[in-house]
Formats: structure tokens, C-alpha cells, sequence
């Protein structure tokens, strides 16, 4: 397959189509070959924010075998390297070698025993009714604590800027393959207990989540910017995936470079 066959993931109504068009030809003046179909890509280039590179990632299948890069069309975020109004610069990167291939850290969950679905920000699992939601939480096969509250969040090391900052979970670097579990709202009582404080598990452990079958079962589960539809849930088993999402690293913007940028 031709090293540079370009697929782009974008949503018609989000962008100027004359915008799109001069992006194409670029593409192609620098040698990039457009394929209509990401299969045949090797490259998956999202165009708008983060939100718009977790779903190419998502509708692409989580490939292992490609280079996803995102494209910004606002500010430069998390997962998008490049913006759209520098054109001068995407071309200067790609002919300059300025480029190099980082790998970021996936999660895998498994839904009552099903299939796999994987996560690049966060698997987030809470109560779809307003009672409290009672889950026994494991780690390996060891019983660690019975959360009740709103729900749970499993984060990725680059999503730890996203939802779980919200929850004060504190922000990870993606070198390290982990784990990141922040609660939402538990209740701590004499007779409720449970950690209270953000925890993370290295890749070679496994967190599994068992929902209490009480009544409040049919709990809400979102993966990144998805939610699963609604379904009677038993159990969740959650671990760092094998398969590592490759993107695009530019020279001066390390992760803590864009932490810096977006929050100090
Ligand atoms: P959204 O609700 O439109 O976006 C939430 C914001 O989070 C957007 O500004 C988005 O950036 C940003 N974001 C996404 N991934 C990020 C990351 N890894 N680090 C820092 N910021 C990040 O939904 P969305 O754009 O589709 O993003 C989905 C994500 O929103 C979820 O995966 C979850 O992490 C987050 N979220 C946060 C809360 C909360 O903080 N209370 C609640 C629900 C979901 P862009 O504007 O560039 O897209
Ligand atoms: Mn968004």
C-alpha cells in the first residue's frame, strides 16, 4: 500500500467546502494520494477539534496500522497538531521532517462479557436514574471497594485533561500506559465508604466493574464522545489495550506543551 494515501474525516456542515477544496489540493500538490475510502488510507487526518479526531479515531476502528493527525478549524487542542489557516506550516512540517510518530495509550472494555470497544479519552460509566448507582469494583481479581454515588470515570492518560480534569483526577503523561479511575459524586458515610481520592492501575492489571443488580442497572456508558445505547449492564472489564493510536508529534509541542498552552 502507498505510504501516502490520505483519508480526511470531517463533517460536511462544520466546514467551508472552498476550505476543504484548497486543503485537497495541497494534499496532492505534496504528493499525497486522496483515498474515498479510510480503509485504503494511511493516513487519517481529522479536520475541527478534538471532539471531531475522537470520532475519526472511533469510525475508523481504532487502527494500529495507520497515522491519524488532526487538523484544527479553532484553536489547537489536545489531539490536533496542526491548524487549518497554517497552511505554510502543515506542508513545512511534512517536507522538513520536523514530524515525529508518538503513540498514545488506548483502553479496552469489555461490556458484559461482549465484544471489545475501545476508548482514547475515557470510558464513563453513571446512573441513568437519579438513585444511587452501586457498583463492586475489583482490581485483578481482588474485591477493592463498593462504590455508590453517580457513577465512575476510567481515563486514558491523554484523556486526563479532559473529563477526569473536571473531577480534579490529575493530569498524566501519555509515557506512562495507565489506568486513571476518578469518581463522580461518591457517598462517604459511616456506613458507605469508598476511596474518595483518583487512582491509577499500570497496563498490567485490569479493572472490573460489577454493577449491583438493584434496579438501577441500565446505567449510561459513554465511550469518549459516544454513548452506548441504552442496555442492561452487569459488568464491566477495563484494561490498557494492546493496539496504541500513532499520531503525528511536531518539534516543540510535547504534551506538556499543550497542557501548558491550554491551561496555565
Ligand atoms: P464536548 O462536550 O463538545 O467537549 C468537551 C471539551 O473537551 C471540548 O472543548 C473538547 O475540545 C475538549 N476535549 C476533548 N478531548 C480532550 C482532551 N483529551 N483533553 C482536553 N480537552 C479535551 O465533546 P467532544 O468535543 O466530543 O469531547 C468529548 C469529551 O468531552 C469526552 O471524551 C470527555 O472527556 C469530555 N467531557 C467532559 C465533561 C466535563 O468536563 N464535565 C463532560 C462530558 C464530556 P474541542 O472543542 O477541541 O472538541
Ligand atoms: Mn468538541
Amino acid at each position: 500500500m502507498d505510504r501516502r494515501n490520505l483519508y480526511f474525516f470531517y463533517r460536511n456542515d462544520t466546514i467551508e467546502s472552498d476550505e476543504i477544496e484548497t486543503l485537497f489540493d495541497l494534499a496532492e500538490k505534496n504528493g499525497f494520494k486522496l483515498v474515498s475510502d479510510d480503509k485504503d488510507a494511511n493516513i487519517i487526518a481529522s479536520i475541527g477539534g478534538d471532539g471531531e479526531f475522537l470520532q475519526a479515531v472511533r469510525k475508523t476502528g481504532f487502527r494500529d496500522d495507520c497515522l491519524y493527525v488532526g487538523i484544527s478549524t479553532g484553536q489547537l487542542g489536545f489531539y490536533c497538531d496542526f491548524a487549518i489557516n497554517d497552511k505554510e506550516g502543515m506542508v513545512e512540517a511534512t517536507m522538513n521532517s520536523q514530524i515525529e510518530v508518538r503513540r498514545y495509550p488506548a483502553i479496552e472494555v469489555k461490556v458484559n462479557n461482549e465484544s471489545a470497544f475501545y476508548c482514547l479519552n475515557e470510558c464513563s460509566i453513571r446512573s441513568s436514574l437519579i438513585k444511587t448507582f452501586v457498583m463492586d469494583v475489583f482490581i485483578d481479581d481482588f474485591h477493592f471497594e463498593t462504590f455508590r454515588g453517580d457513577g465512575l470515570i476510567v481515563a486514558t492518560p491523554t484523556g486526563s485533561t479532559a473529563y477526569n480534569k473536571s473531577v480534579h483526577g490529575a493530569v498524566v503523561d501519555p509515557k506512562i500506559p495507565c489506568l486513571q479511575v476518578s469518581e463522580l459524586a461518591s457517598l462517604n458515610n459511616n456506613r458507605y465508604r469508598t476511596l474518595g481520592s483518583p487512582f491509577v492501575l499500570s497496563d498490567e492489571r485490569s479493572l472490573t466493574l460489577k454493577v449491583v443488580q438493584d434496579g438501577n442497572d441500565y446505567p449510561v456508558i459513554g465511550f469518549d464522545n459516544e454513548a452506548l445505547s441504552s442496555r442492561h449492564c452487569k459488568q464491566l472489564d477495563i484494561k490498557v489495550a494492546d493496539r496504541r493510536i500513532k499520531t503525528v508529534k511536531l518539534k516543540n509541542n510535547s504534551f506538556w506543551h499543550k497542557v501548558q498552552r491550554s491551561f496555565l
